[in-house]
């Protein structure tokens, strides 16, 4: 309801009780002395300090968590000095040596062009926060309890697991042959440097596709392994045929022919592989290794090659 002109306007007993009945605390600082000139007593009834020992910006950075004061402080100076308002989350730290999640909201007063002061409001967004944290970790508990790779589209890691290890159990049961094919994007990192990461994504993506083309039997099945690395499970695979489908691998990558002129030439990946008809002692996990010794024999060969165990 608007006020009627007639009225007197409400005086400061009044503002001060509307600001320091509220949850948000507010607070202003002197940009020429960066001294505080106010601050509601709320923050001891939330942090616990008492308002008069915020007196200057120094002590409002002192007591943030180290982790978040670099980022916010330049970030709210750089902004005051621009003139513009601005808000931040961070830590603060309270008298009992704990941390509340904070977001500051900033307005940055001028007067004839220059900044005057600075007027906020600290808003306590700890439980907003704590939902945050508990949705990220939820998602995360999710992509690893599905079986895809968010990326690539093909299986992930945990995938992989799961499949080799049934793969090697089928395979011993029926004395057949199980290969497995370990693929590692060469110079992927100075990839990386030169065309950025999201290209970088790109091209992984392409890599997945090709060898998900270039083994194609029912059966064969490609995973990410990690980073820029994809395994494939060849079951039913002898050795010749398990370095028959590497060899399309690599060449398939070649085929994609996408430019890395960091090393002036194209993308290529190098492999490693391994054949075996497993027995009571061989070991999963060793095998591994030995397909993983292979593909670092190709790395040191001078890669876009395949080498055996
Ligand atoms: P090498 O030929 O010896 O394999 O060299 P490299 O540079 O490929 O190997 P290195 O292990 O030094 O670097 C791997 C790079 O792969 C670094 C990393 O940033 C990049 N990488 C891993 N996962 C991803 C991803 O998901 N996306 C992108 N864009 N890059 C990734
Ligand atoms: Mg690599
Ligand atoms: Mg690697």
């Amino acid at each position: 309801m608007p006020l009627p002109s007639a009225e007197p306007a409400p005086d400061s007993d009044v503002y001060r009780t509307l600001l320091e009945s509220t949850k948000a605390i507010p607070w202003r600082i002197d940009w020429k002395t960066l001294r505080f000139t106010y601050i509601g007593p709320q923050i001891e009834t939330l942090l616990g300090w008492t308002p008069d020992s915020w007196a200057t910006v120094e002590d409002w950075a002192a007591r943030m968590h180290p982790e978040d004061r670099e980022r916010v402080v330049n970030f709210c100076v750089s902004q005051s000095q621009a003139g513009t308002d601005h808000e931040a989350d961070y830590r603060a730290l309270t008298a009992g040596g704990g941390y509340v999640w904070i977001r500051d909201v900033v307005h940055v007063v001028r007067k004839e062009g220059e900044v005057e002061a600075l007027i906020g409001f600290m808003f306590d967004i700890s439980e907003r926060k704590a939902t945050e944290e508990q949705l990220l970790t939820l998602q995360q508990e999710l992509e690893a309890l599905s079986y895809r790779d968010g990326l690539t589209g093909v299986a992930n890691r945990r995938m992989f697991d799961t499949v080799f290890d049934l793969e090697w159990a089928r395979a011993r049961q029926n004395r057949q042959p199980l290969s497995v094919i370990l693929a590692d994007v060469d110079h992927f990192k100075e990839y990386n440097d030169h065309y950025g990461h999201l290209a970088g994504d790109d091209s992984l993506k392409l890599v997945a596709q090709a060898l998900g083309s270039a083994a194609a039997r029912a059966r064969d099945f490609v995973a990410r392994f990690g980073g820029e690395e994809f395994a494939i499970v060849l079951p039913e695979a002898d050795a010749a045929a398990g370095s028959l489908i590497a060899e399309r691998c690599r060449q398939a990558i070649a085929e994609l022919a996408i430019p890395h002129a960091a090393i002036g030439g194209r993308l290529s990946i190098s492999l490693g592989v391994g054949t075996l008809i497993p027995n009571a002692e061989d070991d999963p996990r060793r095998f591994l290794d030995q397909v993983d010794g292979a593909l670092y024999a190709a790395k040191d060969r001078g890669r876009d090659r395949v080498e055996s165990v």
